[in-house]
């Protein structure tokens, strides 16, 4: 951060990443205890994460890497991280046999067609466990709605909480389980409420800078619950230009038949498509639709055939 830090985020640096990766934590520790970092971000930009991770660290040893959930822009770096620091890998509960088999249904890599490069973890990060880290103690809290394994961290003394995807500044992380016609809207606002009992100061999130007006976020976030719980085709559809947004983030530019063929073989994509009524006529058709969309909007672009991310 540039500006000067507020003392309830000194020994933390905030890495913000672009929206392809996740935003990383820093956790520095007492001496000789070695430094924390919370997600790692996507394996497309894991060079560009290892350098700052290397610049933050500063000579301070890497002990561990905590992931809040496994979706690929939050676990990315995992693989090249251990490449270069050996250091542990400590991944929530619910999806550790996924990980030891690496099944990439499971990790949701295979329906969302996202890339993950593969790592090993070696603990568990438990809801309801402390993780204790140079003078602070995060409470492991759960935070099902987005994904039903992720976890925050929640450091009480200073009012600091890492909210992964549960909460952003505007917002939230779609709601994967709603995509495989699993209810998860319950979960997203019980998150909500419980982020409202805890004595939070500063929010750092899973995407976008750090913020401080809680009130408003939580506001804006159960604003958009409740627009999704009135109309879920709408969650369909955000979902939808979101992963093709993301799609393109991974590939920065491919031709519209690449595209289209991605998209055929996403079944989560399919899964939307049927619940919207086939728009499109075909998912390729659809695939086309959601371009214009996203070009209409500004967010891709699509030149000669080929769709750029802009
Ligand atoms: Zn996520």
């Amino acid at each position: 951060m540039t500006q000067p830090t507020p003392a309830a985020l000194e020994g933390l640096t905030f890495l913000q990443r672009g929206w392809l990766s996740s935003n990383n934590v820093l956790l520095h520790g007492a001496p000789g205890e070695g430094a924390t970092l919370v997600d790692s971000g996507h394996c497309a930009n894991a060079d560009q994460t290892l350098a700052l991770v290397r610049h933050a660290l500063a000579g301070e040893a890497l002990a561990r890497v905590v992931n809040t959930h496994l979706h690929s822009d939050h676990c990315g770096g995992n693989a090249a991280l251990q490449r270069e620091f050996g250091m542990a890998v400590a991944i929530p509960p619910g999806l550790w046999d996924a990980v030891q088999r690496w099944d990439e249904d499971e990790l949701s890599y295979r329906p969302t067609r996202q890339r993950c490069e593969r790592f090993s973890a070696d603990a568990v990060l438990a809801p309801g466990s402390t993780l204790r880290c140079g003078a602070r103690a995060w409470e492991v809290l759960a935070a099902p709605g987005h994904d039903p394994h992720s976890v925050m961290l929640f450091d009480a003394a200073q009012g600091v909480l890492i909210s992964a995807d549960a909460l952003w500044e505007n917002g939230f992380g779609v709601v994967f389980p709603e995509l495989d016609g699993v209810g998860a809207y319950d979960d997203v606002a019980a998150v909500l409420a419980l982020i409202e009992r805890l004595p939070v100061q500063w929010v750092l999130p899973g995407h976008g800078a750090p913020f401080e007006d809680v009130a408003g976020a939580l506001a804006r976030a159960r604003s958009r619950l409740a627009g999704f719980r009135a109309d879920p085709a709408r969650h369909d559809r955000h979902a939808a230009k979101v992963l093709l947004k993301f799609h393109l983030l991974e590939e920065r530019a491919q031709p519209l038949p690449a595209l289209r063929a991605w998209l055929a073989a996403a079944p989560l994509m399919q899964g939307m498509w049927l619940r919207l009524g086939r728009p499109g006529a075909s998912v390729e058709g659809w695939c086309d639709l959601l371009v214009a969309e996203l070009c209409a909007a500004g967010v891709l672009a699509l030149r000669d055939g080929v769709v750029c991310d802009v």
